[in-house]
C-alpha cells in the first residue's frame, strides 16, 4: 500500500523533495483503513504536515478510499525520568473545516462507555487520566463574576475572555498567564475553563497542575500507556495546563508535553497555561517549548492595589452573604499586601471565630487574627521572624537584609535567611526574593546553593546553622 503511496508522491513532488522527505518514511502498519508511518523526528512530522499535508490527503483518500487515515509514529529521543527511546502515534490534521479529528470521538465513545456503567472492572483497569476524562477538573467556584477587575489583571482577564469567547481561533494560542504566588493565576485559567465549558457544551475542557501531568506521565511510562496518554490529550479542546514551571528538569515529560502542544496548537485547539514567572525566565525548560510559550500571548498578574484588594475583599464577603464593617476591610486591605490567598484566610479565620466564639466582626479581631495567621501554620516561624533572628544572630541590622549592600558579613546573614526561610516556609523564590528587597528568584537559588555547600563542606559553618535552627525552632514553638 505504501508503495503504491510513494508512487503518486513520486509523480508530484521533486525529486530532491521526495529522496528528503518521504524516502526515509517506514511504513508500519495496516489496520483497516488506517495506516501508520515511522517518521525519524517531531520536525519531520511538522514538516510534512505543514508542507505536504493536502498531498498527503489526497494520497491516502485514493489509496485508502475516503474512510482512510493516516497516523504517524514518531521516534522520541530519551530524556531523564526513563531512558529508553518510545514512539508515539500523531493523527494526520484534519483540513480545517473538519472541527476535530478522530481523537475526540475516541474520548468521547470512552467517556460514555465508562461513564454510565459503573462496572468496577473497568473502572479499576484505567489509567488516572482516564478516569479524569469523564470530568472536566474545573471548579465552579472559580469564575469571572466572582474576579474582580483591577490595574493588575486587566490586560490577563480582557485576553481570558477573548480566548473563552473564541477558544482556539484567537492568536492568544497559547494564553500564556504568570504571576507571583496567591495572585489569582488558577482562578482566572479556571474562570475561562467555566466559561467555555457554559457556552461550548459539546467541546472537551480540561484542567491539569503541571504536577499531576507529570504523575500521570510517569504512570503512563510504567503501564505501558504512553499512546493513550497521548490521545485522551490530543482529544481535549481546550487544555488548561496550571503551573508548568514544575515541568522544570523534567525532560521526557517537556517531550511528550511538546508534542502535545504542537498538536493542539497545529489543530486549533486552545492552550492555557499559568506559570510563576515569565516564559523567558523559566529554568530547566527546552527552549523550543520556550518559543512555542511566546508564540499566543503571555500576561502577567500583578499585585494587586489598595482598591481592587478591597474590592476582592468586598466580594468575598459578599457572596458568602457577611456584612463587614468598612473600616474593617480597609484595616484588612492595608495589612495584607502580598498575596490575595493570604488575605482570604485572613477573612476565612475572621468569620470562624466571629461565629463560634460569637466575637464582634471589627479591628481588634482582625489584628489577633492576622498576628496568628501571617506564621507559617505548621512551624509558626514567620518571615519576619526568621530574618530578625537571623540577623541578631550575625549582628547585622535587620534591615540591611533587605538593602542593597554587599557587605561581606551582610551577604552571608542574607543567604542564610533565605535559606532558612525556603526551610520554614511555603514561599515560592520568587516571593522570598520579594520579601528581601525585591531580588530576584535565580539570587534566592544561589544563595540557598550557597548556604547547603557551606553546611556540606565547612564544620564549624554546619555547627553554626545547627545552634540557628534549634533556636528558630524552639522559639518558633512558643
Ligand atoms: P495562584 O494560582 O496565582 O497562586 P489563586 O488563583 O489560587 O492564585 O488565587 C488565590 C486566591 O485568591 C483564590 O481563592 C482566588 O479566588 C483569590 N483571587 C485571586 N485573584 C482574585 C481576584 N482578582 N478577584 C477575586 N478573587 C481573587
Ligand atoms: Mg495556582
Amino acid at each position: 500500500v505504501w508503495k503504491h503511496c510513494l508512487k503518486i508522491i513520486r509523480d508530484n513532488v521533486g525529486e530532491q523533495s521526495y529522496n528528503t522527505w518521504f524516502e526515509p518514511i517506514v511504513p508500519l502498519r495496516l489496520e483497516g483503513h488506517e495506516l501508520t508511518i515511522q517518521v525519524p523526528s517531531q520536525f519531520f512530522y511538522e514538516w510534512l504536515e505543514e508542507h505536504y499535508v493536502s498531498l498527503l490527503r489526497h494520497v491516502v483518500d485514493v489509496v485508502l478510499g475516503p474512510n482512510g487515515k493516516l497516523e504517524y509514529s514518531i521516534i522520541v529521543d530519551g530524556g531523564n525520568e526513563h531512558n529508553k527511546p518510545y514512539t508515539i502515534n500523531l493523527p494526520t490534521s484534519r483540513p480545517k473545516s473538519t472541527r476535530r479529528p478522530e481523537a475526540v470521538q475516541e474520548v468521547k465513545t470512552k467517556k460514555s462507555k465508562y461513564n454510565g456503567t459503573s462496572e468496577d472492572t473497568a473502572v479499576a483497569t484505567l489509567a488516572p487520566y482516564q478516569q479524569y476524562a469523564a470530568e472536566t477538573c474545573l471548579n465552579d467556584r472559580y469564575t469571572f463574576d466572582t474576579y474582580v477587575e483591577g490595574d493588575c489583571n486587566r490586560l490577563a482577564r480582557s485576553a481570558g475572555l477573548a480566548v473563552a469567547a473564541r477558544p482556539g481561533t484567537t492568536s492568544f494560542n497559547p494564553l500564556m498567564i504568570y504571576g507571583g504566588v496567591g495572585l489569582g493565576k488558577t482562578h482566572l485559567v479556571q474562570a475561562i475553563g467555566n466559561k467555555i465549558k457554559e457556552d461550548y457544551k459539546d467541546k472537551v475542557i480540561f484542567y491539569v497542575s503541571s504536577e499531576k501531568f507529570t504523575n500521570q506521565f510517569i504512570e503512563a511510562v510504567k503501564n505501558n500507556g504512553i499512546q493513550e496518554f497521548t490521545n485522551f490529550y490530543l482529544g481535549v479542546d481546550a487544555l488548561i495546563i496550571d503551573d508548568v514551571q514544575f515541568l522544570a528538569g523534567k525532560e521526557r515529560t517537556q517531550e511528550i508535553f511538546f508534542h502535545i502542544f504542537n498538536h493542539l496548537q497545529q489543530n486549533s485547539r486552545q492552550i492555557i497555561m499559568t506559570s510563576d514567572c515569565p516564559p523567558r525566565d523559566l529554568k530547566g525548560m527546552q527552549e523550543r517549548l520556550i518559543s512555542r510559550f511566546k508564540w499566543g500571548l503571555t500576561a502577567d498578574l500583578s499585585q494587586p492595589d489598595f482598591e481592587t484588594r478591597v474590592a476582592i475583599i468586598q466580594k468575598k464577603m459578599q457572596t458568602d452573604g457577611i456584612d463587614v464593617p468598612y473600616d474593617v476591610v480597609e484595616f484588612l486591605a492595608s495589612k495584607v499586601q502580598t498575596n490575595i490567598r493570604e488575605l482570604e484566610g485572613v477573612m476565612i479565620s475572621m468569620i470562624a471565630q466571629s461565629s463560634l466564639n460569637r466575637k464582634d466582626f471589627d479591628i481588634d479581631l482582625a489584628k489577633h487574627i492576622l498576628q496568628n495567621i501571617v506564621q507559617n501554620i505548621e512551624t509558626g516561624i514567620d518571615i519576619e521572624y526568621i530574618q530578625k533572628s537571623v540577623s541578631d544572630y550575625f549582628k547585622v541590622p535587620a534591615d540591611a537584609l533587605k538593602a542593597k549592600t554587599r557587605k561581606k558579613e551582610v551577604v552571608m546573614a542574607r543567604q542564610v535567611a533565605m535559606y532558612f526561610t525556603k526551610e520554614f516556609t511555603d514561599y515560592s523564590l520568587k516571593s522570598i526574593g520579594q520579601f528581601f528587597g525585591g531580588r530576584d528568584h535565580s539570587t534566592v537559588i544561589h544563595a540557598i546553593r550557597a548556604v547547603k555547600d557551606l553546611i556540606e563542606t565547612n564544620r564549624k559553618f554546619r555547627s553554626s546553622m545547627d545552634e540557628l535552627n534549634h533556636l528558630l525552632k524552639q522559639r518558633g514553638k512558643s
